[in-house]
């Protein structure tokens, strides 16, 4: 008896238990290719071999343990009645030091059942203590109500488990408060509802034993500096009720997931790490889509903003998009249950509709076995799409991100991934999706036409050999700290005890609200003066949402936040939204909203900007002969001053019309490095071709931070100029796009030479002669990608990297 065998004995899968281990839709047995052969044909398609490189991730057998001795009987049967017949080594790891009182982080791969490491504490000690509470805080409400069915299907006598969010009844809220021993909610709604009204939640919080915080890896960048800060103020209420309860932590494989987990918390916390449950071998191919020939347009089958893909100008290889089409139609006529992760909704649908088309060209009718999963599917459409999937009755399925799905819907044939995701984190839990114990299973990552996708298809090491990223976050970014602790002053006033809680920097935000009149020293602590509670949004970075509504309907299609409204919604803007395409009539800034009319243009519309920057402070500095890099303070000015118009089919510029938009200002952090214009030369790049050098030097370093830290391009700003007012030299700035940093920069500034050397590979390696989207070309420059030289970007880097201590 093999491994594997042993653990598919252990755990008889329930499609219909979500989110625990037993929960994950674990495909049946089929026929079909192995992996290898698969991918054989995959590659012999097309003329030259797209693939780059092949891993073979092996397969890992299940490490189960014991249940801990405190668990109880009838949550023992509980479990296994659910098909849970005992836990693997992580989650009993996790569950009894949880159990144990301290703070424990679960950071392991897709589908390895982590909700079992806080269930098994958390309703062990319910059971155990007729009184005591937990609170469960995911980042979505589709996740806490999937949590919540789990927990109810389970049917433990008195725990009362319920979702507290902004759905819930007025009616039904004050039964939770006081009946409901297992709240499920998310972080907004803690923010907003519970601890503004922590009075009435007094009895809740007097017992609250334990804290789940799942999916902690997605508090990250601003959102995730405040949800730092609303947890403070959690422990702080708990703390005046003489509660401290236990904190348990969910995350996606991460790097120094203890570390994050304890900014996150500000407690010390325990991370395991150590998969336990049992995994399918993969085989994992680089796919690098081929180069068109020159004078060959490629149509894009949909427009840049709606993919996240840039712009098909200078377009050269063929769209990831269209490549994932294809090799989704291959799989399944091979009959290979398939799930295509697709960025953007709009990219998914073209996908499945392209994908369909070839399968029906083959054989009419076989079209019908592929569908697409966007997000705003209702639960039981969502069911259905998976059971579907799960029987084989649909073959493939091309999706956004897996969270959106709701369930683990793990164990198929083969993934295809369209584009990079970010983060190898993520890039490992989409992956994570395929294979299922005991057989083997393909994964293929298909580069889009960037200069990190293209980076990593030719650095497989980049992939493989390297650990996943780190959690970033900045709790003390003042921008973040001096609203919540306007909020925790108004909970209850806050105290000089309360000064190591919310932690560095504290002191001079209360210092700034009380010049600012908004805290009052008295001698008992720092009370808020006003009637009103401040505003505070978690997820609102850069200014207030700006609403879109349609005019003919008055109905509210979404929000946009306001540092991209300038960008998405000016006049005349195309703006795209679940799929349909509507053109922005108006942007009214002083009321925050955009009025819109659905209408299909063959054009796509493109924004720009003009940026300046100036440095307010250096925090730190490296002084290395001629070369300067530097982290500090920076006040950036940007104003949207004009839009182009492009075909969609083509790329071919329309026309450039002017807008009248406000400038805005942004205090951030930034990393800039300087080189004296003496070693440019000497390095060989002639003075006019200094800003070329440098724009596009500053291109591929925001392509190439992801790589760094968790965030993307569009979380980045930069800028670049042969002479700068404040530096007196030739500078690259890379800023954190939102207001007090987000601790990119900062990360950029601690791993500089890393990061400047892929960057200089990236650009190096790339096969193209002038510089292309793969190198240097940004979608989002606000300079029309002009003026760009790519051979002097390598000079500048080398330049860097020559001085540089490492
Ligand atoms: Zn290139
Ligand atoms: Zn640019």
């Amino acid at each position: 008896m093999t491994t594997n065998d042993f653990s598919s004995a252990r755990r008889t899968p329930h499609p219909d238990l979500e989110s625990t281990p037993a929960a994950t839709v674990s495909a049946g047995p089929g026929p079909g290719p192995s992996p290898a052969d698969l991918l054989r044909r995959l590659r012999a398609r097309g003329a030259g071999d797209p693939v780059t490189h092949v891993e073979r991730v092996p397969a890992r057998a299940g490490v189960p343990a014991p249940w801990p001795s405190w668990a109880p009987v009838e949550l023992r049967a509980a479990f296994a009645r659910r098909g849970v017949v005992a836990p693997w080594q992580h989650q009993a790891e996790a569950a009894n030091l949880a159990y144990e009182g301290e703070h424990v982080v679960v950071a392991t791969g897709t589908a390895s059942g982590k909700s079992l490491a806080y269930q098994l504490p958390a309703l062990a000690t319910l059971l155990a203590d007729p009184r005591a509470t937990v609170l469960y805080l995911a980042p979505t409400k589709a996740l806490a109500a999937d949590q919540l069915r789990a927990v109810a299907a389970l049917e433990l006598e008195g725990v009362r488990p319920a979702c507290y969010d902004g759905d819930t009844p007025r009616t039904e809220r004050e039964w939770i408060r006081r009946h409901s021993r297992f709240v499920l909610t998310n972080p907004d709604m803690l923010h907003h509802g519970i601890l503004p009204g922590h009075a009435q939640w007094s009895g809740f919080l007097r017992r609250l034993a334990y804290v789940v915080i799942d999916e902690c890896h997605t508090y990250r960048g601003v959102f995730g500096s405040h949800v730092a800060h609303v947890l403070r103020r959690l422990r702080r209420q708990c703390a005046r009720f003489g509660a401290t309860p236990v904190f348990v932590l969910a995350s996606a494989t991460s790097g120094d997931p203890a570390t994050a987990a304890g900014r996150l918390t500000g407690l010390p916390v325990t991370a395991v790490t150590e998969d336990a449950s049992p995994r399918g071998g993969v085989t994992f191919a680089l796919w690098e889509p081929p180069l068109l020939p020159p004078d060959s347009g490629s149509p894009t089958p949909v427009p840049p903003q709606a993919t996240g893909d840039h712009d098909d100008l200078h377009q050269v290889r063929r769209s990831a998009l269209r490549e994932t089409a294809d090799l989704l139609a291959d799989t399944v006529a091979e009959g290979v249950r398939t799930l295509a992760f697709v960025r953007s909704r709009k990219g998914a649908e073209v996908v499945a509709a392209n994908a369909r088309r070839s399968l029906d060209d083959a054989v009419p009718g076989l079209g019908d076995r592929v569908a697409a999963y966007r997000g705003g599917y209702l639960r039981e459409e969502r069911r259905e799409l998976e059971r579907a999937l799960l029987h084989g009755d649909l073959l493939g399925l091309a999706s956004t991100n897996a969270l959106e799905l709701g369930v683990d819907l793990v164990g198929l044939d083969a993934v295809l991934i369209c584009g990079y995701p970010g983060t190898r984190a993520s890039l490992w839990q989409q992956a994570g999706r395929a294979g299922r114990s005991g057989q083997e299973a393909l994964a293929v990552l298909v580069a889009r036409d960037d200069p990190l996708d293209t980076y990593l298809v030719h650095h497989p090491e980049a992939i493989f050999g390297a650990p996943v990223e780190a959690t970033v976050l900045d709790p003390a970014n003042p921008y973040v700290l001096a609203p919540q602790l306007a909020c925790a002053a108004v909970e209850a006033p806050l105290t000089p005890a309360d000064l190591a809680l919310f932690g560095d920097g504290a002191k001079e935000a209360i210092d700034e609200l009380v010049a600012a009149g908004a805290l009052r020293q008295r001698p008992t602590g720092w009370y808020w003066r006003h009637r009103e509670r401040p505003e505070v949004d978690l997820r609102g970075e850069g200014g207030a949402p700006v609403a879109v509504v349609e005019s003919a309907t008055g109905r509210l299609l979404g929000t946009v936040d306001g540092g991209s409204s300038h960008f998405l919604l000016h006049p005349g803007a195309v703006y795209l939204h679940q799929g349909v395409s509507y053109v922005v009539d108006d942007l009214d800034l002083a009321d925050g909203c955009a009025l819109v009319h659905t209408e299909e243009p063959d054009w796509s519309t493109h924004a720009r900007d003009v940026t300046d920057l100036s440095v307010v402070s250096v925090r730190s500095y490296v002084d290395a002969g001629p070369v300067g890099m530097f982290l500090g303070e920076v006040d950036v000015t940007s104003q949207v001053v004009s839009y182009q118009r492009r075909r969609i089919a083509t790329g071919e510029v329309i026309d450039t019309r002017p807008l009248d938009l406000p400038t805005r200002e942004l205090r951030t952090v930034a990393v800039w490095f300087t080189l004296s214009p003496q070693s440019l030369a000497a390095a060989g790049v002639q003075a006019a071709d200094v800003p070329g050098a440098l724009h596009a030097a500053e291109h591929a370093a925001i392509g190439l931070l992801p790589l760094m830290a968790t965030c993307d391009r569009w979380d980045i700003g930069g800028l670049s100029t042969a002479v700068h007012q404040d530096t007196e030299a030739p500078t690259v700035f890379v800023y954190d796009g939102h207001p007090g940093g987000a601790g990119f920069a900062e990360r950029a500034y601690r791993t500089a030479s890393a990061w400047l050397r892929a960057t200089r590979d990236a650009i190096a390696e790339c096969g193209c002669e002038t510089g292309c989207p793969s190198c240097v070309q940004s979608p989002k420059c606000g300079n029309g990608n002009n003026p760009l030289s790519k051979p002097d970007a390598i000079r500048v880097l080398d330049v860097v990297l020559a001085n540089l201590p490492e």
